[in-house]
């Protein structure tokens, strides 16, 4: 039998964002090799982290990229995303539900155009809190180092992040995996400044169930599992749930969090529902699965939406009337018509509103954030303002 999950501490999930190669994976294996010496956590090998979505798909997983541990204060589920496309998919559209980030910036190249557009993207769906890991601390020399350290002061002050008090680690996430004490002494500085610098977020655990599905799987003798973040309310085996999307009404009859069995899970919990009799064709990721009749899925709605500038990867030409990208909404990738009204275009670098028409029914309600993507990147990032 599995040992249940007991909530002793404050759960929070964090991730790693940063550009290609600067070491988030590495520094993700670190952090648990320092914290099982500690032992509150179980040390998680850099290829068990980045290796392929189907090769990790045992028994209820949550996700690849995900890891969880504990520091003396918290529990944390940590998401480290092992491409570019996977952060604008996961973070921008807010799946990913980061409570904070931890930015990765290799002090050998200094800010690289995914470390600007993370922090862009992180700014745009409320990640109100990032500590930056100055990471390959091993190699670079000091004057260097210092001098990136300027540079993402600034960046992170140009996003309204607050450069000057933002904690800045000096790690080594590679000598740090090979247990140089220097430099575990230094991953546990940044786990120390995450811990204090990045407060608990409110939880909504009255509000009606939601979760959007990010994983289907099937388990043997057990039925279909989905996977995924509840962004609000309480879930427990035995409650009524509806998966939008898929119009299907059945009962949750298992529910577990990185393998370990829970009575209730509840908003900012990481977890597998065993969904009873569905079929697992039946359900998608982009489903939700919400309690039932306490929210319809809709079409049509009007939006705040910030067009990027071509220096932040977006387009160099305007949009029009009748661009039709895809809407990155929670977990779901939808084709959507637009509709810019009287302003009919949108330079990139503006903010403006539009009317837009989805290919299909998704749950929405203002205030949920969305992306706009366009041939593999990202064009738009934007708010719901009314549904229709
Ligand atoms: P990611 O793409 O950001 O996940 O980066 P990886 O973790 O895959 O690391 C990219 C490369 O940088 C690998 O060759 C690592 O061995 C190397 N690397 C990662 N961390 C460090 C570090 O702290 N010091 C040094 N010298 N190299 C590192
Ligand atoms: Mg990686």
């Amino acid at each position: 039998p599995k040992t249940a999950y007991v909530r002793t501490k404050p759960h929070l999930n964090i991730g790693t964002m940063g550009h290609v190669d600067h070491g988030k994976t590495t520094l993700t294996a670190a952090i648990t090799k320092v914290l099982s010496e500690r032992g509150t956590g179980v040390f998680v090998p850099f290829d068990r982290i980045d290796r392929a979505p189907e090769e990790a798909q045992r028994g209820i997983t949550i996700n690849i990229a995900h890891v969880e541990y504990e520091t003396d204060t918290r529990h944390y589920a940590h998401v480290d995303m092992p491409g570019h496309a996977d952060y604008v998919k996961n973070m921008v559209t807010g799946a990913a539900q980061l409570d904070g980030a931890i930015l990765v910036v290799s002090a050998l190249d200094g800010i690289m155009p995914q470390t600007a557009e993370h922090v862009l993207l992180a700014r745009q769906v409320g990640v109100d809190h990032v500590v930056v890991a100055l990471n390959k601390a091993d190699a670079g020399d000091d004057e260097l180092t210092d001098l990136v350290e300027l540079e993402v002061r600034e960046l992170l002050t140009a996003h309204g992040y607050g450069g000057d008090t933002v904690p800045v680690v000096r790690v080594s996430g590679l000598k740090a995996l090979e247990g140089d004490p220097r430099w575990t002494a230094a991953v546990e500085a940044l786990l120390d400044a995450v811990d204090t610098y990045v407060p608990m977020p409110v939880r909504y655990v009255d509000a009606p169930f939601l979760m959007p599905v990010e994983n289907v799987l099937t388990i043997t003798g057990r039925g279909t599992v989905v996977t995924g973040a509840v962004e609000r309310g309480t879930v427990r085996v035995g409650d009524r749930v509806a998966v939008l999307g898929a119009d299907v009404d059945t009962v949750v009859t298992g529910v577990e969090t990185f393998g370990k069995p829970m009575e209730s899970a509840q908003a900012g919990d990481n977890v597998a529902l065993l969904l009873r009799g569905v079929a697992r064709d039946a359900v998608r990721r982009g489903h939700v699965v919400a309690e039932p009749g306490s929210i319809e899925p809709r079409r049509r709605f009007t939006a705040q939406v910030y067009v990027l500038s071509a220096h932040e990867g977006g387009r160099t030409t305007p949009v029009w009337t009748g661009y039709r990208p895809q809407f990155y909404i929670r977990t779901a990738d939808v084709v959507g018509n637009v509709d810019l009204g009287a302003t009919e275009l949108a330079r990139p670098g503006e903010k403006v509103t539009m009317t837009v028409e989805l290919g299909r029914d998704v749950p929405l309600e203002p205030g949920l954030g969305f992306a706009i993507r366009e041939g593999g990147r990202t064009v738009g990032a934007g708010t719901v303002t009314t549904v229709h």
